[in-house]
């Protein structure tokens, strides 16, 4: 693969991150700030990386 094409690839890949509730442990979306369960503010993120 033409190094180009990898750096390309690369600089698409989304944010390989997880986040979830520290309170109820469910995973929310990466951007929200307040659980839907259980309404905790209390969001952990995680480089999946
Ligand atoms: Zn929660």
């Amino acid at each position: 693969m033409p190094l180009i094409d990898t750096v390309r690839a690369y600089l698409s890949e989304p944010e390989p991150t997880v986040s979830e509730c520290r309170h109820c442990g469910t995973t929310v979306d990466p951007g929200v700030t307040r659980c839907p369960e259980c309404d905790g503010e209390a969001i952990a993120r995680y480089h999946v990386a």
